[in-house]
């Protein structure tokens, strides 16, 4: 059984309770982990509120020195990690390996940076006075994190707390719980200082819910879907916390006649079947120039029908199951309404059929076309590997289609025109704009949304200013 990591030691629930992680692809138990409930978030807190005075006040280069540690003996477990995360989570063990990298990347990225963490001096109209500005860790933090990127999602956020001189809990989502125990432990066998780093398995709506709003935790970093952003969001402001909320988006791509057509057609295979489909910076509708839109769609079609789903296990397989079977069925259904309302299928959108396949959740990649504007799949996040294309008669209209979504996280452009680019970068509503490029998240480029997407940005040296609270301070000389 995987154990949790309270105050320094592995534990266990205090109720003694505990509950199966299952394998999507295969129906399987994975592994058993602790049904943690109030009171296992309070001994966390109290211990990571006890240990956040020493731990802020531990030299930035020492705080360092002890992440990049725990960084190699997380490298040192990678292969038999990313097993851990394939069998939980569901998506091929190449890309657990390449998540688990980039989790370590960013936070590596972050111990780089505490020692560069500054305030400043203010001069001040009274030459017989002066300003300085102090930067502080904001204290005990919560980091709350969903199933697609279990790791990543993690790091982007212990990462800069630590470096600034914050103590964690983090809490996993129910059903990917399993490499992030492991991983928690190997970075406090690095010799955190007891309390600096706990985690907490157990159900949102327990031990999330008590980490918003135990008075003790002074930030909320959450990513997820974007209605329990907004509940996360009402929650914590009673309490005055700080937040960063990363939450859902229906990204749009837009493909000019002009674009390079076999980048832009990895773009869209890539970016949207990526982890099955389940990442929030997703591409989740395509708008394509009437002048490339058959060429496009052809070429969509024949990628799209090439990638066939399967156990993440076998080293062949470049995309699998879906994570849950809730999730599946809501993509089926939004795929119905689509087609109840005259969209087409081209390929995919259907359950593979066999043996293999009888216990797990798969889907084939689905294209769609001709779907109207207001249809489920164009107005919701599609959160798995069906793509609606769009024809569209001119940019403006493109532009204007893009934005026509509740949702604002990411947007591309495909075009060789460096005018129409930076244009369209100017006019997208979305917190990143990429241009002839994959849809990636980067450690070094701030990340999140607008509107519905979130709030705050992770990843990136804005993301360590969100865990110091500047400090004003006035000296007189006299
Ligand atoms: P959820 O919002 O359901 O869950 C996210 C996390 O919140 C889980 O750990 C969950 O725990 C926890 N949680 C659930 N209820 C509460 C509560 N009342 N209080 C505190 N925590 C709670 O999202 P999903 O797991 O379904 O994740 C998928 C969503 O995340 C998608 O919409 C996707 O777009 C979005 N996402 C956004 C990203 C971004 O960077 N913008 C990146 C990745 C995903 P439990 O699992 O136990 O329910």
């Amino acid at each position: 059984m995987a154990r949790m990591f309270i105050g320094g030691e592995l534990a266990d629930a205090v109720s003694g309770e505990t509950y199966d992680v299952v394998n999507p692809a295969t129906g399987e138990v994975v592994d058993s982990v602790p049904k943690g409930n109030e009171e296992d978030v309070q001994r966390a807190v109290d211990s990571a509120h006890e240990a956040f005075s020493g731990w802020a006040d531990t030299a930035a280069e020492a705080r360092a020195h002890l992440i990049l540690k725990g960084i190699d003996l997380v490298m040192a477990e990678i292969d038999d990690l990313s097993v851990t995360l394939t069998k939980e989570q569901g998506k091929p063990v190449s890309e657990s390996k390449r998540e688990i990298e980039h989790c370590l990347h960013g936070m590596a990225f972050y111990a780089g940076l505490a020692s560069k963490i500054r305030g400043s001096y203010v001069p001040l109209p009274n030459n017989a006075m002066y300003g300085m500005v102090m930067k502080q860790p904001v204290g005990v933090c919560g980091a709350i994190v969903p199933w697609n990127f279990p790791t990543t999602l993690m790091g982007t956020k212990i990462g800069p707390a630590l470096a600034a001189g914050c103590t964690s809990i983090v809490k996993p989502a129910s059903t990917t719980p399993l490499a992030t125990v492991r991983i928690v432990e190997l970075l406090n066998q690095a010799g955190l200082p007891k309390g600096v780093l706990n985690v907490v398995t157990g159900p949102g709506s327990v031990v999330g819910e008590e980490l918003l709003r135990n008075p003790k935790v002074r930030r909320i970093a959450f990513t997820g879907e974007s209605g329990t952003g907004k509940h996360v969001m009402e929650v914590a402001g009673g309490l005055m916390k700080r937040v960063t909320l990363e939450l859902g988006g229906s990204d749009p791509m837009i493909v000019c006649e002009d674009a390079f057509m076999k980048g832009a057609l990895t773009g869209a295979a890539v970016g949207r079947f990526y982890n099955c489909g389940q990442a929030c910076l997703a591409v989740k509708r395509v708008f394509v120039l009437e002048g490339v839109y058959d060429e496009f769609v052809e070429g969509l079609v024949g990628k799209a029908g090439r990638l066939a789903p399967g156990n993440g296990m076998n080293p062949k397989v470049r995309m699998g199951p879906m994570h849950t079977a809730a999730q599946r069925e809501e993509v089926e259904s939004q795929i119905k309404d689509a087609v109840d309302r005259g969209g087409k299928v081209l390929v995919g959108g259907t359950r593979p059929e066999g043996e293999e396949y009888d216990k797990g959740h798969y889907l084939t990649p689905a294209i769609i076309v001709d779907a109207p504007m207001d249809s489920r799949i164009a107005t919701e996040e599609v959160f798995g590997p069906a793509l609606p294309v769009f024809k569209v008669s001119n940019f403006d209209e493109a532009i204007e289609k893009a934005n026509s979504s509740i949702y604002g996280l990411g947007a591309s452009i495909w075009t060789n025109d460096l005018t129409r680019a930076r244009r369209g970068a100017e006019r997208l509503q979305a917190g990143n704009v990429w241009v002839n490029s994959l849809h990636i998240g980067y450690d070094e480029m701030p990340f999140g949304g607008v509107k519905d997407s979130g709030i705050g940005r992770e990843h990136g040296p804005e993301a360590l200013e969100a865990y110091l609270e500047p400090k004003g301070v006035v000296i007189a000389t006299g």
